[in-house]
């Protein structure tokens, strides 16, 4: 956690010089962390309560180490996302004064609830299995580590659940996302030498530079174009990510399975005409996905053909893929 420098210990509650209040312990965005050692003390010694004040900063500090450290857990940061879709029902109902496992502090904010499930998992992992199998799988794939039924920690078993994860679609969705050719910089580029090169070639006109030259430069540019264009495909279980639309069509295809997708953020951009009637134009859409240890994002330009991209969203997101849609 390099974001954090500097641990201070109190020997019980102290008063925190900012907001006058008697504080039990602090993780701070600026790079510290406070505790009442009394606290930290019982809260250890107490194994199954839910209240560990050790376990309760050092979540906090995991998940700030993400949004500023320098050498932040990669996979924490990314994977976050996936655990947010998983955890917000359960959030919601806290908000909601329902009673939950989870202790009541966790409705404060996200920060706080992901910190309770934090303790929640290390004092009584087998309840927590029990309660939330789904939202117990995503804690332990983020925390690299998980409980055996027999109680005992097994580590480094992040890509095994991941390959356990058995998320499923009730169709594969076919039709719900046309692609097509955003016009970009790209092609105008393209396009520009392409036709320079042609007059040059047909001697029309520029006879330099040679029009090979011009045809090279115009290739570059359409490579460069065609890279970038991404297509999905949703199956049943896994999902195709492709990338190229005439040459490299289908040169570099992946298929993973649909819990290495980790989020979906669709845009819808309106357009009005002449008018004044608002006509839906094109959208687009960012995936992020896990792969052989990393992470990718690739932007889709597409079209989103309702209500059947509507149904995949819904389905995905009970997948736990986080979905973020903007119009
Ligand atoms: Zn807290």
């Amino acid at each position: 956690m390099s974001h954090f420098s500097q641990i201070l210990v109190y020997p019980g509650e102290y008063k925190n010089p900012q907001t006058g209040k008697m504080h039990k312990g602090e993780t701070n965005m600026g790079g510290f962390m406070c505790f009442s050692w009394k606290d930290f003390v019982s809260g250890n010694q107490t194994p199954d309560d839910k209240i560990n004040l050790g376990l309760h900063e050092f979540g906090h500090a995991l998940r700030f180490n993400g949004v500023r450290g320098d050498s932040t857990d990669y996979f924490f940061e990314n994977y976050f996302k996936r655990w947010l879709a998983c955890a917000a029902k359960e959030f919601m109902k806290m908000r909601k004064g329902l009673p939950s496992i989870f202790r009541q502090y966790g409705a404060v904010n996200i920060n706080e609830f992901f910190s309770v499930v934090v303790e929640t998992f290390f004092e009584t992992p087998l309840k927590f299995k029990d309660y939330f199998p789904e939202l117990y799988k995503h804690t332990s794939i983020l925390l690299n580590q998980t409980f055996a039924n027999d109680g005992s920690l097994i580590l480094n078993c992040r890509e095994e659940l991941m390959k356990q994860d058995a998320s499923e679609l009730s169709s594969d969705f076919n039709g719900a996302i046309h692609y097509n050719l955003r016009y970009n910089g790209f092609m105008v580029m393209s396009a520009l030498f392409f036709i320079v090169g042609f007059f040059s070639l047909s001697g029309q006109g520029y006879k330099y530079p040679p029009p090979y030259i011009l045809f090279v430069v115009a290739a570059v540019f359409w490579f460069y174009l065609e890279k970038k264009y991404t297509r999905i495909t949703f199956h049943k279980t896994s999902f195709t990510v492709s990338k190229g639309f005439l040459i490299l069509k289908g040169a570099h295809s992946k298929t993973l399975p649909l819990s290495h997708l980790i989020s979906l953020a669709a845009t819808y951009e309106y357009h009005t005409d002449n008018y004044g009637n608002t006509l839906k134009q094109e959208s687009s859409a960012f995936i992020t996905y896990y792969r052989d240890g990393d992470f990718y994002e690739d932007e889709l330009y597409c079209e989103f053909s309702n209500p059947k991209f509507e149904q995949l969203c819904e389905e995905l997101s009970n997948n736990f893929v986080h979905i973020f849609i903007k119009d």
